[in-house]
């Protein structure tokens, strides 16, 4: 059977006009243009094009959206006084920080600084906390992003044997807890592998969803796969390239090119779980606008 493409980039598209619909109706009826505000500290150029796509995002969807830049010298003292700023600020409803942070900077601290009912990314403890007990909450936007992803392509999880490899705190880690959730989105019996892992192979030949988030590029290999797996590809990485007019092509933490073949469906990079990151971003700060979490 002919492998199925989970295609991100289209579904995010779709979303992100309703999105947008949905806003429209809400200034009409007088209501509160969302407004997203983020802050991002430094000149790393993957940051930078994350921040950016989010920025133009928020304009596709009708939303007012702040960008407050620092130096990468600047002090966490600063930077924590600006988001207490932020988070007194009525006028604005959701906040991100983009990681990484200086080195100089606690992210921890940071974080927890970033009052709950504005915390879009979903990484404040009690958000955390909230989302592991099944409450309402903001789902951090990468696992709400490829949990959407799946939903709308009606690929059923309930008892699902999901393989996810990673365990950081924004990707694999959520993503598991999110997929072993008693509710309609989860019921999958979860395997959640890392560098300490032993029999990576054996375990991830079982999966039924695969999920990579390691951050390697090309880690995952054909032969690492069941026939007719769902495989999910957290990877980004960019690598030069002298085909395209940027200079710069992505690939993933998937060999996409062996891997495919044996998949019954595939997130492709560019344009599988990036864009709908991005998309759950919006629906979150949508979510802050509406206060549909805290009230
Ligand atoms: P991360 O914080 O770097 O964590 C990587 C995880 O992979 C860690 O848990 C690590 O294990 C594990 N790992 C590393 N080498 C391994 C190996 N040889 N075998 C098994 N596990 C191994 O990663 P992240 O922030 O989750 O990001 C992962 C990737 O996704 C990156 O390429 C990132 O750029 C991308 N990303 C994409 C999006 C998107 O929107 N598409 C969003 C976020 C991240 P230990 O815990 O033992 O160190």
């Amino acid at each position: 059977m002919a492998y199925q493409l989970l295609n991100g980039k289209e579904i995010s598209a779709q979303i992100k006009s309703e999105i947008a619909e949905e806003v429209r109706q809400i200034i009409r009826n007088g209501g509160k243009q969302p407004h997203l505000a983020a802050i991002l500290i430094g000149n790393d150029g993957a940051s930078e094009t994350y921040v950016a796509h989010k920025i133009k995002a928020c304009e596709q969807a009708g939303f007012k959206s702040s960008l407050f830049r620092f130096k990468e010298n600047i002090s966490e003292q600063k930077l924590l006084d600006k988001i207490k700023e932020i988070n007194a600020d009525d006028n604005i409803d959701g906040l991100i920080v983009q990681l990484p942070l200086p080195e100089h900077i606690s992210e921890e601290k940071v974080i927890e600084t970033v009052d709950p009912k504005k915390d879009v990314d979903g990484f404040h403890p009690v958000n955390a906390g909230r989302m592991t007990l099944g409450l309402p909450t903001y789902i951090p936007a990468t696992p709400k992003g490829i949990l959407e992803l799946l939903k709308r392509n009606n690929i059923e999880i309930s008892g699902k044997h999901c393989v996810i490899i990673g365990r950081s705190n924004i990707v694999g880690k959520p993503l598991s807890i999110l997929l072993s959730q008693k509710n309609e989105t989860g019921n999958a019996t979860v395997t959640l592998c890392h560098s300490r892992t032993k029999n990576l192979k054996e375990i991830s030949l079982q999966a039924d969803i695969l999920i990579a988030a390691i951050g390697k590029k090309e880690f995952l290999t054909a032969d690492m796969v069941k026939k007719d797996a769902i495989v999910i590809d957290v990877g980004i990485h960019r690598v030069k390239s002298d085909k395209t007019k940027s200079g710069w092509k992505l690939k993933g933490d998937v060999k996409f090119g062996e891997v495919a073949g044996k998949c019954s469906y595939i997130t492709p990079v560019p344009g599988g779980v990036g864009p709908m990151t991005i998309v759950s971003l919006l629906q979150n700060t949508l979510a802050a606008s509406k206060k549909e979490i805290y009230g």
